[in-house]
């Protein structure tokens, strides 16, 4: 049988980053697994925000296959707002019970789309054992039940799955402290149940999530983060290491991939995306937050997508806008418009396809257009922009992602033991199966392959 795997994701580490923390010699666990390994820089998916690349990379999908539209989107059907967390003001603007529960539980039991395969699903029917640690992506066959006793709904995950303590599989010992989350106790409760799942051998496959270095880029900027987080995050990773025994014994028995999940732009101002839309206030729901919008048109509305996006020219928040008609994707920036769909040779192309030269833009635009959850018109966030969350909240003067732009959407990507060459996050999946010899899903093959 192929050795064990483990996937690492750094949340919003950016290639630079991990490029000089290599380099440099601030992340010995990270350097030492550089060395052995093989690197490259890849493409996230749009927007470039957590839920979504997360998503992506459990189920090898773009948005169009696991159906998360954003960290903040209208629910059509139930007519709400789902809020996965972009501030403690944002949950507690769409309601703090709900949105808790869409984050804990309706993301994967509802929300993640039904025709998605996680990584967890396909590896688990295949009697391959998995375990995940905090990734917010769980969707498993396993039931498990919270560790608070007023907790009652389960949550189905990995056969062994460690949620910020709420759900436990196993005792591990691990102390979470919440409060302290600035002081990186998040990352220290996985490392904890890492090195307990790692000293005991306890699974094939490890996902293995650490949400601190994105935090404090969030609060400090990217590059402020090296300094309050890298050391931190290093840790994480060398927790891991030290429970096999050090770096041969934990390459002889694990491949690893460490990837993050989108990067970071350093942001200045922040913009209301309502407000140039006030006049359709009754038509329409925005939903803006890091570095992204959407924005929905409610049945009978008196503005169409393309309507609204002119509405948005000038708005200097505002870079690219992107929208369906017909079978055509539509992005629009400075008032130009490029028009593109997938062909059987490639993307077919009207108007300046110079336009919209962000990377891999527009295969993760096309996907991002084809989730149903998403709005009529979606919004990427000039540089150093961003849009106000539900509870007013932003970042200016720290960092953020979500938009298309290169910064945002660019991520560090190093296999070791893995025979696959991932380009996009999307790849990672099929990767993973294929390293234990299961199939992966049709979907993986279709878009992602032809463009
Ligand atoms: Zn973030």
């Amino acid at each position: 049988m192929s050795k064990k795997l483990i996937l690492i994701v750094v949340d919003g580490m950016t290639p630079a980053a991990f490029e000089r923390a290599v380099d440099g010699g601030r992340a010995p666990a990270l350097a030492l697994l550089a060395q052995q390994g093989t690197y490259r820089r890849a493409t996230s998916v749009f927007p470039s925000l957590t839920p979504v690349c997360l998503s992506s990379i459990v189920t090898g999908g773009g948005p169009d296959v696991h159906r998360i539209p954003h960290l903040v989107w209208w629910h059509r059907r139930e007519r709400r707002i789902v809020e996965y967390g972009s501030s403690f003001a944002a949950l507690r603007a769409a309601g703090m019970a709900q949105s808790l529960a869409d984050t804990i539980y309706n993301m994967n039991q509802e929300h993640l789309g039904a025709d998605a395969v996680t990584v967890y699903e396909a590896l688990d029917d295949a009697g391959i054992v998995t375990a995940a640690v905090n990734i917010t992506c769980y969707r498993g066959r396993t039931q498990h039940f919270a560790t608070l006793p007023w907790v009652t709904k389960p949550a189905y995950g990995p056969k062994r799955f460690f949620y910020y303590s709420l759900f436990e599989s196993d005792q591990t010992g691990a102390p979470f402290a919440v409060r302290n989350r600035a002081a990186g106790s998040t990352d220290a409760y996985a490392a904890a149940v890492g090195r307990w799942l790692v000293t005991r051998d306890g699974f094939d496959f490890l996902a293995y999530y650490l949400s601190d270095f994105d935090y404090a880029s969030h609060a400090h900027g990217p590059e402020g983060a090296e300094g309050v987080a890298l050391a931190r995050t290093d840790d994480a990773i060398e927790a891991l290491v030290g429970a096999a025994g050090g770096a041969d014994a934990f390459l002889e028995r694990y491949a690893v991939i460490v990837l993050s999940d989108h990067g970071q732009t350093p942001v200045e101002r922040a913009a209301q995306l309502e407000l140039p839309l006030s006049d359709f206030v009754d038509d329409i729901v925005v939903t803006g937050s890091n570095r992204a919008g959407q924005v929905y048109l409610l049945p009978d509305a008196r503005i169409d997508a393309a309507g609204l996006a002119r509405q948005l020219d000038g708005e200097a928040s505002v870079e690219v806008t992107l929208r369906r008609e017909d079978d055509d994707a539509v992005a629009r920036r400075a008032g130009e418009e490029l028009r593109f769909r997938p062909g059987s040779d490639g993307w077919e192309t009207t108007g300046d396809a110079s336009m919209l030269d962000h990377p891999d833009a527009l295969h993760r635009a096309w996907s991002a257009l084809a989730n149903p959850n998403a709005g009529e018109l979606l919004v990427s966030a000039t540089p150093a922009w961003e849009f106000a969350d539900l509870g007013g909240r932003h970042h200016a003067g720290g960092g953020s992602h979500g938009s298309l732009v290169e910064g945002d959407s660019v991520v560090p990507l190093l296999t070791i033991g893995v025979d696959a060459s991932p380009a996009r996050i999307t790849d990672v999946m099929p990767a993973v199966l294929s390293h234990f010899g299961v199939e992966a899903p049709a979907y993986t093959q279709t878009l992602q392959r032809v463009v």
